[in-house]
C-alpha cells in the first residue's frame, strides 16, 4: 500500500452506495473507508484522519447535517472537506447543507464521473501533491507528476520515502508534524514502523536538498518533530 495515497472515508448506510462508490474510489486510486452511520464515522475520522469525507444526509439516528456539524466544529477536523450526498434536490435543501460547512453538496442520483471530479477537486485543495500539482518553496520545486524535485534548477536525487516526506512538508510549510503524523502520512497506518524510522528518512533528505548547497530548510522542533520553515 502507497501511503502517499490519498484517503476517503465514505460514510453512507445503503450497502449497495458503499460498493459502488467503493468500487470507483479505488479504481481512481483512493484508499477507501467506510463507516455505516454517523457515529461510526466520527470514530474513523478520528483513527484514520481521511484527507476527504463523502458523507450521505440521510442516516440512522444522527443525520448526515449533524455529523457535518460536529466535523466542522471540532478543530482537528475542521480542515477535512466533507462532501454531502443527498437525495434532496431543493435549493433552500443545498443552502442549510453548506451552511452546517460542508464543502460541496451532490445530489443523487448523482453521476459517479461527477462525485469523484468533486473528490479530486476538493483534494488538490488539501493535498496539491496527490494531484499532480507542481509545490513550490523558496527555490525548491517539487512535481508530483514527473517525481522530479529541483533546487535553485538544480535536480536533486531523492529516494521514494525522502520524497514523500518533502512532498507533506511542502504541502504545509510551517506545520510541524511530529513523527507519529509523519509516520501516518508517509508511510501508512497499517505499516509497523518505529519512529526513529522518520529521524533516520529526514536526516536523509536534509542530507539530499543541501547536496549542492544552499541552506537546511527543515527544522527540528524539540519535543515536537519536524517543520519546513
Ligand atoms: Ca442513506
Amino acid at each position: 500500500m502507497s501511503a502517499a495515497q490519498p484517503t476517503v472515508l465514505v460514510v453512507e448506510d445503503e450497502a449497495a452506495q458503499r460498493e459502488i462508490l467503493g468500487y470507483n474510489l479505488e479504481a481512481e486510486g483512493f484508499r477507501v473507508l467506510f463507516a455505516e452511520d454517523g457515529d461510526e464515522g466520527l470514530l474513523r475520522i478520528d483513527e484514520e484522519q481521511p484527507d476527504v469525507i463523502v458523507l450521505d444526509w440521510m442516516l440512522p439516528r444522527v443525520s448526515g447535517i449533524e455529523i457535518c456539524r460536529q466535523i466542522k466544529t471540532r478543530p482537528e477536523t475542521r480542515a477535512i472537506p466533507v462532501i454531502m450526498l443527498s437525495a434532496r434536490s431543493e435549493e433552500v435543501d443545498r443552502v442549510r447543507g453548506l451552511e452546517t460547512g460542508a464543502d460541496d453538496y451532490v445530489v443523487k442520483p448523482y453521476s459517479i464521473q461527477e462525485l469523484l471530479a468533486r473528490v479530486r477537486a476538493q483534494l488538490r485543495r488539501v493535498r496539491p501533491s496527490t494531484a499532480g500539482i507542481q509545490l513550490e518553496y523558496h527555490g525548491i520545486v517539487l512535481d508530483s507528476e514527473t517525481h522530479h524535485v529541483l533546487r535553485d534548477g538544480t535536480q536533486l536525487k531523492l529516494g521514494p520515502t525522502e520524497f514523500r516526506l518533502l512532498a507533506t512538508f511542502m504541502e504545509k510549510p510551517g506545520r510541524v508534524w511530529s513523527r507519529e503524523q509523519l509516520l501516518d502520512r508517509v508511510w501508512g497506518r497499517d505499516i509497523y514502523v518505529d519512529s526513529r524510522t522518520v529521524d533516520v528518512h529526514v536526516g536523509r533528505l536534509r542530507k539530499a536538498l543541501c547536496a549542492h548547497g544552499g541552506d537546511d530548510p527543515l527544522r527540528t522542533v524539540r519535543g515536537a518533530g519536524y517543520a519546513l520553515g
